[in-house]
This record gives C-alpha cells, sequence and structure tokens, in this order.
C-alpha cells in the first residue's frame, strides 16, 4: 500500500496554514518516523505549514511528528522577536558529531504546553540534512541551536524532553498535563524556550 499518510492532506492547498499540535501523552509521539525520499513542493509546503504553525504557537522549533506527520522533518527559528525570521528548514537530519561537553538549557515543548526543565545535552553539535531544495548539506551547531536541534531530532525518534529527566519528574510532568484543560489556547504565556 502507498504511503499517502504524508501527501494527501496536503494536495490542492495553496495558503499557508496552522496544524494542530499534538499534546503528550500521546502515541504519536512515541514512533519513529521516516525518511523522506525527496524534498519536492509537497515538502517544501509542508515546511511552510509547519513554520507558519510554529510562529502561531509561539515556538523556535517544530517537528513533523508533533503535528501526526511520521516524517524526518524539522523546522527551527532562534530569532529574537523584533528580529526577521530566520527559518531553517531540515529533512532526514543524522548526527555526524557531538561534543563529549555538555550543557544545560530550560527547555520547554509546544507538545508539552507551560512545563519546563533543564536538560543537559551536547554543548555542540553537527549534523547532515536535506535543505528545502534537496540539497545536502551541514550545519554545527552550539548553544541554544545545538539544544533546540538535539531536541528536535529527538521527536524523529518518539522522543520528548522529559525523558531526558528521572521517572519520577517525567511522571510528574506527564500527569499535570493529562489534567490540564488544552481548550484555553493559553499560548501567549509560553516562554521563548519552547520548541
Ligand atoms: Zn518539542
Amino acid at each position: 500500500m502507498p504511503d499517502l499518510s504524508f501527501c494527501s492532506p496536503l494536495k490542492n492547498r495553496t495558503a499557508m496554514a496552522k496544524l494542530p499540535i499534538i499534546i503528550a501523552p500521546d502515541p504519536r509521539l512515541k514512533i519513529t518516523a521516516t525518511p523522506v525520499d525527496r524534498v519536492d513542493s509537497s515538502v517544501r509546503k509542508f515546511m511552510d505549514d509547519l513554520l507558519d504553525t510554529m510562529y502561531a504557537a509561539p515556538g523556535i522549533g517544530l517537528a513533523a511528528p508533533q503535528v501526526g506527520v511520521a516524517k524526518r522533518i524539522l523546522v527551527i527559528d532562534l530569532a529574537q522577536k523584533d528580529s526577521p525570521v530566520a527559518p531553517l528548514q531540515i529533512v532526514n537530519p543524522k548526527l555526524i558529531w557531538a561534543s563529549e561537553e555538555l550543557e544545560s538549557h530550560e527547555e520547554g515543548c509546544l507538545s508539552l504546553p507551560d512545563q519546563y526543565a533543564d536538560i543537559k545535552r551536547s554543548k555542540s553539535a553537527r549534523i547532515r540534512y536535506l535543505d528545502q531544495q534537496n540539497i545536502d548539506r551541514e550545519l554545527e551547531a552550539t548553544g541554544m541551536l545545538s539544544a533546540c536541534l538535539q531536541h528536535e531530532m529527538d521527536h524523529l525518534d518518539g522522543r520528548l524532553f522529559v525523558d531526558h529527566l528521572s521517572r519520577l519528574k517525567r511522571n510528574m510532568i506527564l500527569r499535570k498535563l493529562s489534567k490540564l484543560d488544552h481548550s484555553d489556547g493559553n499560548a501567549g504565556h509560553r516562554k521563548m524556550s519552547t520548541f
């Protein structure tokens, strides 16, 4: 059977669109996403929608599984408020190097609204990926961009930032989330560390 799960909902759409973000705990956040064969116009359209969804949330990173698309695609924009947008659109990222030196950043996630924790990750990382023109690229990131990249790449393998915490802390956060009512859309209160 052909894999239509990626393309079919996206056909025949021209305007950018906001996609619904999946909130944890949800099994769709725990799957391993599959690589994209080729970055074509439907993938580019989807990445525009991902960016649109991320900016509206607001957040600084978003991965395809967070909108229910099990493909290895993510977008990031660390530009500060009042700065021009500087989106990164990343397909099939592969970690090719990560520093032994770790650094801690406060992380949040659009799939775990209003939950934050300090997470230790490699201070620097280098990845290979396909850009929006299907061109092979490398990127070396450090500091916040490195943390954000590793957080988003985790999503492609079904890992959330809470999976880096102790089971006790993780369960506390997930329990809080399952009790929250997400219908009031209090997005404006989110901090800029929400990826
Ligand atoms: Zn996230």
